[in-house]
């Protein structure tokens, strides 16, 4: 038995959710306790403490953190958080599932994470340039496009990835693009990287539809969150796939049109207005609501915590689409399974994102830019081989998704931990 005994940590530590999860597949699997505990423990963890140089003249000293959690299988992957609320703990179990989604869509990567314990909207453009160029330095020995490679995450954007990419390629004295993914096109972005989780997310959806008896052409479809993953996710399976979206939502309220509503039309009003609320001709409805709406597909494109042990058996779709991180609770994935929902869980409905962040890479390195067309292909025959893989398991061990994905994923890290072995 591992010495990491889930049951004493406390289980609202998103690090102990993280190792309890790979203790359930460990035992599924039956993986050896060295191993196990292999997978539980953060390779390697940079804390940084340093000042920056603020407006007024004063100094102010920022925490951040860099955790590379498992690099069996390749350099190291993962976003970059600013804000008030980042911890070790969060840091790591984030680095974590960033392992464990690279491995389910087999892309040759390990996973990382890092994080500034910051409010970044309290900093002016300035503070927050200085910040970043200092975080990247102070980080810049564990990272690279051979050793760790950070993108976006919550409050960081292409603008951070630029000023990243410039910091390290100022200390080597040469561009280094595939230092960072994210980046504007101009230095080295990938095209299609902006709409890839929502596009990702939409195939798995057209892959899962028939095992789940439903038809995507003509069938129904409500998305909470309409902004970068569920705006293109709805866009998507709009125009390519022929769905009707009946419901969208944001963090004012909802809407919901029977016959379907003109995702494109939604965009254009929420551009105008800041929300999708008041659209014409679409009757108001809450978060809550929406969720529980009357459609064939639901995508929780918004937050996590979403469904949960009171509306999971609520939910009227029969297929959930996890374009958001964690929007089911363990609870919740209980009760749904039990009511034959099937869901499409986040580290493989929303894996288009780092896939393309892949491609980004791997385009930065060799120095030659892929066409559109050729990113979407690709994107499209990595995400409809591993939902096939995902299913496979799941019909073959008689479990949700969830697990087959991690079952897939573990067992793929696992595998190459045992290939490698122990050095020395
Ligand atoms: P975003 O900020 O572009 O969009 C989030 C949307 O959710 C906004 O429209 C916001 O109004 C809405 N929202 C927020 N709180 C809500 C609430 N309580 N109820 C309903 N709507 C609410 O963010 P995004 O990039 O689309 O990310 C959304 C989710 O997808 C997150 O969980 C994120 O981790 C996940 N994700 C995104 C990517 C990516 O490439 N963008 C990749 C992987 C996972």
């Amino acid at each position: 038995m591992s010495d990491h005994t889930a049951a004493t940590e406390p289980a609202a530590n998103p690090f102990a959710t993280a190792r309890q999860q790979i203790d359930i597949v460990a035992d599924l699997i039956g993986l050896s306790p060295g191993i196990r505990d292999v997978l539980k423990s953060p390779k390697r963890e940079l804390t940084v403490n340093f000042p920056v140089r603020m407006d007024d003249g004063s100094y102010r000293v920022f925490t951040g953190h860099r955790v590379q959690y498992n690099m069996a299988r390749g350099p190291t992957k993962g976003g970059i958080r600013y804000h008030p609320g980042v911890t070790l703990d969060e840091v790591r179990a984030l680095a974590a599932w960033m392992t464990w989604k690279c491995a389910v869509v087999n892309i040759p990567y390990g996973g990382a994470k890092g994080g500034i314990v910051v409010d970044p909207k309290k900093l002016s453009v300035g503070e927050l340039e200085r910040m970043t160029r200092r975080y990247a330095s102070e980080i810049s020995p564990i990272i690279g496009p051979e050793m760790d490679i950070p993108a976006p995450d919550v409050y960081t954007d292409a603008q951070t990835m630029a000023w990243i990419m410039d910091t390290y390629s100022m200390q080597k004295g040469y561009s280094v693009p595939g230092v960072v993914t994210g980046k504007p096109i101009s230095l080295g972005g990938s095209e299609g990287r902006g709409e890839a989780t929502g596009r990702g997310c939409a195939y798995v959806i057209r892959e899962a539809a028939p095992h789940v008896g439903i038809k995507i052409h003509g069938g129904t479809v409500a998305v909470q969150g309409f902004g970068n993953a569920g705006s293109v996710a709805a866009k998507i399976l709009h125009d390519e796939q022929g769905a009707k979206i009946v419901a969208v939502s944001d963090t004012k309220g909802g809407i919901y049109h029977a016959d379907g509503l003109n995702p494109h039309a939604v965009e254009a009003h929420k551009q105008k207005t800041g929300s999708v609320v008041g659209f014409p001709g679409a009757k108001a409805i809450s978060n809550a609501e929406l969720l529980e709406v009357k459609a064939d597909v639901l995508v929780p494109a918004a937050l996590e915590n979403q469904i949960t042990g009171k509306n999971a058996d609520k939910i009227a779709a029969k297929l959930v689409a996890e374009a958001a991180n964690g929007p089911t609770l363990p609870e919740a994935d209980k009760i749904l399974f039990e009511r034959k929902v099937t869901v499409l869980p986040d580290v493989l409905a929303n894996a288009g994102g780092v896939t393309v962040s892949y491609f980004e890479w791997a385009q930065d390195i060799q120095g030659f830019y892929w066409s559109l067309e050729e990113v979407n292909r690709r994107l499209e025959s990595v995400m409809v081989r591993s939902y096939k893989e995902v299913h496979e398991v799941a019909e073959a061990r008689h479990v949700h998704n969830r697990t087959a994905a991690y079952v897939l994923a573990i067992q793929r890290v696992a595998d190459a931990i045992r290939l490698r072995g122990i050095y020395p």
